[in-house]
């Protein structure tokens, strides 16, 4: 009888060998075809800024154009390089973030001072978008990685920018303190995003609007939600704000 119910453990302990062999196997094969689908979709974007300069420089090797011809085959051969060389940085940028080999260089900032370097390096044209600020929690003081906190600022605002279809482009920022951590909302009053399309937007590669022609590869708001995570945060779409909304939860101390 011993021997029975011996032989039944062991029975009970292969079966969940068994299962968890088999869990894993499923894991690793959906794990295979992401990557796959990662590599085309790669090779896709890298894809189409090489053509356009492998075409135009061939133009230009070839001879026998005039000079205002071969200077906006040049012109295109040189941003489609840079475009290409944003897009070499971003996957970069990503996959060392998503390796978690990124090494923190924490710093203590006021949040109004990220705000105003932010928005001076999005660069945003005269009589474009108009920022406004009046949130009293701009005097709050984080420490955490500040260029990388910018770095994601400047991301929001950029997209503001880009996004915004309304005659008179406005972006409110709000800051607010909430049991240790801070929540910094960046609403515009743009098109917004649908609540199907929220969740995907943070995804690789996806643009909701065709603007590969301005040099986007949808991986803005993926290297960000990275950032947020990995400085101990959140970073969301909060829909009903009537344009798009995104909030920046982050601790206000990340040591
Ligand atoms: P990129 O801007 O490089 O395309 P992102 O990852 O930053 O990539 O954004 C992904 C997509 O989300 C954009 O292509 C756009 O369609 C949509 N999006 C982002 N920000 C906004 C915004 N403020 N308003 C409307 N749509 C936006």
């Amino acid at each position: 009888l011993e021997y029975s119910s011996k032989l039944e453990t062991q029975s009970r302990e292969l079966e969940q060998i068994a299962r968890k062999l088999r869990e894993a196997n499923a894991k690793l094969t959906a794990l295979s075809v992401q990557k796959d689908a990662f590599l085309s979709q790669v090779s896709h974007e890298l894809r189409t800024p090489m053509t356009s300069i492998r075409s135009f420089s061939e133009f230009l090797k070839e001879g026998g154009l005039d000079a205002q011809a071969r200077s906006r085959y040049a012109g295109i051969i040189h941003e489609e390089s840079i475009r290409l060389t944003r897009l070499l940085d971003d996957l970069l940028d990503l996959s060392v973030l998503e390796n978690g080999q990124v090494v923190l260089n924490v710093q203590t900032a006021r949040i109004s001072d990220l705000l105003d370097r932010a928005v001076a390096s999005a660069g945003l044209a005269d009589g474009g978008l108009e920022v406004v600020r009046q949130s009293e929690g701009e005097g709050i003081y984080l420490k955490t990685d500040t260029d990388r906190l910018s770095q994601v600022f400047i991301n929001l605002i950029s997209n503001a920018q880009k996004y915004c279809v309304s005659d008179a482009p406005k972006l409110r920022i709000n800051v607010s303190q909430s049991k240790g951590y801070v929540d910094i909302d960046f609403v515009d009053n743009g098109l917004g995003i649908s609540p199907d399309d929220a969740t995907v937007v943070f995804e690789k590669f996806v643009r909701l609007t065709d603007q590969a022609s301005a040099g986007s590869a949808g991986l803005g708001l993926a290297i960000s939600r990275e950032i947020v995570h990995r400085l101990g945060g959140s970073l969301d779409y909060v829909p009903g704000q009537g344009g798009a909304a995104f909030r920046v939860h982050i601790p206000l101390t990340n040591v």
